[in-house]
């Protein structure tokens, strides 16, 4: 019996998480359960799976959640970060899956590590803001960093065929999201209801938007590299419309391995959950015929400049690719919220690491105060753009 402490619980991923747990209840047990805002269906999950602890956003809606729950319910109840922290390292737990949103899901993770846990990492920004420090602190504890971004997941995977020092290239396959092929001048004028309508993937809002202007994918390059710990130059991007084939990576005999199957985020959350075994989730085969074309293609960089933005971050390094983060999770909000048009969440986010002060990714609390600085510019420049 695996037990599983799970941040992130009522997420798009968070969920998935748990219908495999419901799925396999002789495997797994979750033992504690994070959340953010919606404590109805927290409650919902505790209920269900009866975990110890359960953490949310702050003290008004930990008491909102105890109203929901039976007055018997033995549930601890715990809020804020440090609530997220006890969720993160709680003793019981062999594995930690950290599948909160955004920067927030940094110094849980951080934690969970540090209390040598596996990881089961869905939050792509922890890499993107702090990756040397956190793969020097998985190394460290000697703990497992599993990845449940389905690329990650589907490299992770055909590097088990291979030698890492045999290894060529890492091709990240990218949807296009649903503008694909459009000119800038049509992004001017898309609809955020447009924009979170994956075609293929059903997903949260922040990382649909991010799909939408291919940033996920830079994001997703950013992971790579700390995770596989490989050259930004060894890493490149394809666009696979049909999310069928979901990464590659090339040897230095010219093979190259795909990992391909439905697109369903339950293959890579089972992947991560019960490596290095197979759960038998019951999902309908890939039908390549059925599928007819694959198509891949070369990023549209002038349409969709953010992915090269994640490039350029990287390579220049330090802290950058957290202010990237930082000023992208700022105008994808103010996207959302109506202040501005698709086209300038890229704008923004490039301003954004024109203007704040490089440093080293060496030290966390410059990590997290160039975080801070980049918030705080990327609001400036959305206002700025409002009047
Ligand atoms: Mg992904």
């Amino acid at each position: 019996m695996k037990h599983i402490s799970l941040l992130g619980s009522t997420g798009s991923i968070g969920v998935n998480v748990l219908a495999i747990v419901r799925q396999f209840l002789e495997h797994y047990k979750i033992v504690a359960l994070a959340a953010g805002t919606n404590v109805q269906l927290l409650a919902a999950q505790i209920i269900e799976f009866q975990p110890e602890l359960v953490s949310v956003c702050d003290e008004q809606r930990a008491a909102g959640l105890a109203g929901l729950l039976p007055y018997d319910c033995p549930t601890r109840i715990v809020f804020g970060e440090e609530g997220n922290n006890l969720v993160a390292t709680l003793p019981k737990a062999q594995i930690t899956v950290s599948a909160m949103v955004g920067a927030a899901g940094l110094l849980p993770t951080l934690a969970a590590i540090a209390a040598g846990k596996d990881i089961g990492l869905a939050n792509k920004e922890t890499l993107v803001m702090a990756g040397r420090i956190v793969m020097a602190a998985v190394l460290k504890k000697g703990v497992r960093l599993l990845p449940i971004d389905s690329e990650h997941s589907a490299i992770f995977q055909a590097l088990e065929a291979g030698q890492k020092k045999d290894l060529k290239k890492i091709i990240l396959t990218a949807s296009g999201g649903p503008f694909l092929g459009m000119s800038r001048e049509q992004l001017q004028m898309v609809s955020r209801a447009h924009a979170l309508k994956h075609p293929n993937w059903t997903m949260g809002r922040k990382v649909s938007i991010d799909s939408a202007t291919l940033m996920n994918k830079g994001l997703e390059v950013i992971e790579a590299k700390w995770l596989f710990d490989v050259e930004v130059e060894a890493i490149e991007v394809v666009v696979h419309p049909q999310s069928i084939v979901h990464s590659l990576v090339e040897y230095q005999d010219g093979s190259v391995l795909a990992q391909l199957g439905i697109p369903d985020m339950r293959i890579p959350i089972a992947y991560a959950l019960s490596y290095p075994q197979r759960l038998p989730l019951q999902l309908p085969s890939l039908n390549l015929a059925q599928c007819a074309n694959l198509q891949f293609q070369e990023p549209d960089n002038d349409s969709f400049p953010a992915l090269q933005l994640a490039f350029s971050a990287i390579r220049r390094g330090g802290v950058l690719p957290a202010v990237l983060n930082a000023a992208n999770e700022v105008a994808v909000e103010a996207f959302l919220a109506a202040e501005i048009r698709f086209p300038q969440i890229a704008e923004t986010v490039a301003r954004t690491m024109a203007i704040v002060n490089e440093g080293s990714d060496t030290s966390l609390s410059d990590i997290l105060q160039a975080d801070g600085e980049a918030r705080w510019v990327a609001r400036r420049l959305v206002q700025e753009s409002l009047f």
